[in-house]
């Protein structure tokens, strides 16, 4: 901290041209979180006595800005009895010190906490979002990137899938690329279409007592609502079915862009393959494998036989 305080000060002093591009960004960010912020003062601490918002929220420079102390610090202006300040202070300024306690120490909070994590950070930057019900779908705690930000853009619907490219007036046959029958948008390919069923339903076979096939959001909503899977198995689920979005993806732009096709089987083998090298390092590989060999869901014995 003290780097700062000697060459800046404070970052919520006004910048001048000759400062560097990265202090300006820290100046614009530091007005825009300033109500974050707390400070609790004492005696001798060395918060800026112009800058720093430590006046209930706000600088003395916001409260007068005409004048301005001339030394640099707070304990410039104390002494062991309280403020000792200049003959020159202005009453207003004189009253609102006044009203400020000092504390043993000093202590600066984020949101009220004195000892943020990046959590609180980034909850505290995201908080103006609204929160979607399916985010513990994509980015759950053993998500992999690759796969989650596929799905993701599959359920905003942001592929490029062909129903969209019409729509942006690229005139492409509209019938999907796997079953020759259905026209290709996102719900056919998550999971209306033939191949891409077969794909999953191989994969998750309890998805197969759907009465009609389930979209995507009823995929993940089947096994993130279950009550009798733990947590560490619903996030393999949401990973089988993310890693499918992505193979099956790539899949149909193989055969759109280089005519080669793959069967379901095959893909699947393709999906198993990515699976293990994520789950194998899981604690509970172990569990994990000797459950879904008694339910055949995730059937490691055939996928031993492809590889
Ligand atoms: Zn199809």
């Amino acid at each position: 901290m003290s780097w700062f305080r000697n060459r800046y000060l404070s970052p919520w002093k006004p910048v001048n041209s000759l400062d560097s591009r990265l202090w300006k960004k820290i100046h614009s960010v530091a007005l825009l979180v300033k109500s974050n912020f707390t400070f609790q003062i004492s005696r001798g601490c060395n918060f800026s006595m112009n800058w720093d918002p430590w006046c209930n929220g706000n600088s003395l420079m916001d409260f007068l800005p005409s004048y301005k102390f001339e030394k640099k610090f707070v304990n410039c202006y104390t002494n062991s009895s309280g403020w000792a300040l200049p003959s020159s202070t202005p009453l207003a300024l004189r009253f609102e010190l006044s009203g400020i306690n000092f504390a043993e120490q000093p202590a600066t909070a984020w949101d009220g906490s004195v000892s943020p994590t990046f959590a609180t950070f980034y909850l505290s930057y995201f908080k103006h979002l609204v929160e979607v019900n399916w985010h513990s779908f994509l980015w759950h705690k053993r998500y992999s990137l690759r796969y989650s930000a596929y799905a993701w853009m599959a359920v905003l619907g942001k592929l490029k899938t062909v129903d969209q490219l019409r729509l942006r007036g690229i005139d492409i046959p509209a019938v999907c690329y796997f079953c020759d029958s259905g026209n290709e948008c996102h719900s056919h390919l998550f999971f209306g279409c033939d191949y891409s069923f077969t794909v999953i339903c191989t994969l998750l076979p309890e998805l197969g007592a759907f009465l009609m096939r389930p979209n995507l959001m009823q995929t993940y909503d089947y096994f993130g609502s279950s009550s009798h899977l733990p947590n560490w198995e619903k996030y393999l689920c949401f990973l089988v079915i993310n890693c499918t979005i992505y193979f099956v993806w790539r899949e149909r732009n193989t055969r759109r862009f280089d005519n080669v096709w793959k069967s379901p089987i095959e893909i699947v083998a393709y999906i198993r393959h990515a699976l293990l090298a994520k789950v194998k390092n899981w604690k509970n590989f172990n569990d994990l494998k000797g459950r879904f060999e008694l339910d055949s869901q995730l059937n490691f014995t055939s996928y031993r036989s492809v590889w």
